[in-house]
């Protein structure tokens, strides 16, 4: 067996355990991270990347249906669906091999094999060649989060998927029916339907994206139905049969059961974290999650964890910042993540994006809210590029402190971070309100919605 020695040893190299490397060895550490499968984690591998180059080609074929609407005769002739499939592929290798350059350039040791943890200082690692005992000072488990799968009878029926199997379909299906209309759901759903699959959604509770805010989940339930694709809410899937072609699902919806029938069942219904893996340590473990302090350590000293399997949001951005703050505070540095000030995207049609509180977790906390609301029907960017659903919203405290923001509409994704910005800052809402926006911008719905907090919006009846 071989041995090696390292100061620090990270288990996973997600969003998590790849940016806790790179840190660590910034700061002078020895790293050995290890990784069973691709370098990058779900995120790079089967996650934020392969969907978004996917939906990217969904995106152009949404451009071509609405060609028309901008003056060119164009239609969508056929989708070389293994073209689109493979340049997906080759985005992710080519980010795989980034990535691992920058760790090899930092000196970090990559071991290929599964890791099992034998106590605090010890972990062995199977790879194809050999058994490695690594000793090292300090852990990191980044070890993440798996699709989950729910207890219906007949899901280990051929056809049903999960994102995983979804990313790699060797033909689209002519019709696919997805359960969960949460973030998975719905890019997915969106992908999907801009490809000319049918698509029905089955979502448990009455509302699609539960965690976000209520008006963005109505709004964007109205345009994704315009869009074509048909919702089945406050509907619990009982059971997936084989059919002669594909699967049938029932489903109960109030007193009555109905079927429905397509060629795939995607299902989305949330991820398990992968926090199983370590019986040899007395982990404090709750709903499935490590527990860490704000430091990022577990309950044993000198053992941190970071990303999807401390649970809370699963974000890769906030695994980018856990892992940060674990390797830090393993080398002695005291930092903290701001839980404040997190940002999450969802790459639907529109985009959604928020950041802190929503106007009702302000008013469940006594706080006065005040909301300033700019609809992008009113900014003159968003008029030339027809893209004129959806609206931004941003809530102050009584003070006038910023302290959310919720936004519906084309790249929201790329203005949430102003207003993640004026969070972390503690900014005003006269500090954005007053800032000069370049003009014609989206950002400048951003400077409108903070300007009417003020009551002085200045493009608003
Ligand atoms: P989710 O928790 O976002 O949504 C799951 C949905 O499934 C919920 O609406 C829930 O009510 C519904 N549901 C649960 N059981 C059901 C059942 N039996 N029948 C019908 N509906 C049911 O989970 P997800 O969409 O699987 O995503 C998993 C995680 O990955 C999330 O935390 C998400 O934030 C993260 N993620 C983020 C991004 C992004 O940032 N763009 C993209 C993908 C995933």
């Amino acid at each position: 067996m071989n041995k090696l020695n390292r100061k620090i040893a990270i288990l996973g190299s997600g969003p998590a355990g790849y940016v806790a490397a790179i840190r660590a060895s910034q700061l002078g550490a020895s790293v050995a991270l290890i990784e069973e499968k691709d370098i990058g984690g779900v995120c790079m591998n089967r996650g934020c990347i392969p969907t978004k180059a996917l939906l990217r080609t969904s995106e152009i074929a949404s451009f071509i249906k609405r060609s028309k609407e901008f003056g060119i005769d164009s239609h969508m002739d056929n989708i070389n669906w293994n073209y689109a499939l493979d340049l997906k592929s080759r985005i992710v290798k080519n980010n795989n091999i980034g990535i691992e350059q920058l760790l090899n350039a930092k000196g970090v040791t990559i071991i290929r094999g599964r890791g099992e943890v034998l106590s605090n200082h010890r972990i062995i690692v199977l790879t194809s060649e050999e058994s490695i005992e690594i000793t090292c000072e300090k852990m990191i488990l980044a070890t993440g989060s798996s699709p989950l799968l729910p207890n219906i009878k007949g899901i280990d029926s051929k056809g049903v998927i999960t994102s995983d199997e979804a990313l790699n379909l060797n033909v689209l299906p002519k019709d696919i029916i997805i359960i969960g209309a949460g973030v998975i759901g719905l890019e997915f759903a969106t992908m999907f339907n801009s490809l000319g699959v049918k698509v029905t959604v089955i979502e448990l509770l009455d509302r699609i994206l539960p965690d976000q805010d209520s008006e963005i989940s109505a709004e964007l339930l109205k345009i994704m139905k315009r869009q074509g694709i048909s919702f089945k809410l406050s509907a619990s899937v009982k059971e997936i049969q084989k059919a002669n072609v594909g699967l049938t699902v029932s489903y109960e919806q109030g007193e009555k059961t109905f079927t429905k029938s397509s060629e795939k069942v995607l299902i989305a219904v949330g991820r398990r974290l992968n926090s199983s893996l370590f019986q040899n340590l007395p982990l404090d473990i709750e709903k499935k999650a490590i527990v860490v302090d704000e430091y990022m350590e577990t309950n044993i000293k000198g053992i941190y964890a970071a990303g999807d399997v401390t649970g809370g949001k699963l974000l890769a951005h906030l695994a980018f910042a856990e892992g940060k703050v674990a390797a830090e505070n393993a080398l002695g540095i005291c930092t903290r993540v701001n839980y404040n000030a997190v940002p999450s995207c969802i790459y639907t049609n529109p985009e959604v994006a928020s950041v802190g509180m929503t106007e009702d977790e302000a008013t469940q906390l006594g706080i006065l809210a005040k909301v300033g609301r700019f609809d992008l029907k009113n900014n003159s960017r968003a008029l030339t590029l027809s893209e004129r659903n959806g609206f931004v919203k941003v809530i102050a405290d009584e003070n006038n402190t910023i302290i959310g923001s919720q936004i519906l509409g084309v790249n929201a994704s790329e203005m949430i971070s102003e207003l993640t910005l004026a969070i972390t800052l503690k900014a005003k809402a006269s500090d954005l309100a007053d800032m000069i926006h370049p003009h014609p911008t989206l950002s400048e719905a951003v400077w409108e919605a903070c300007s009417d907090i003020l009551k002085r919006a200045i493009h608003k009846l």
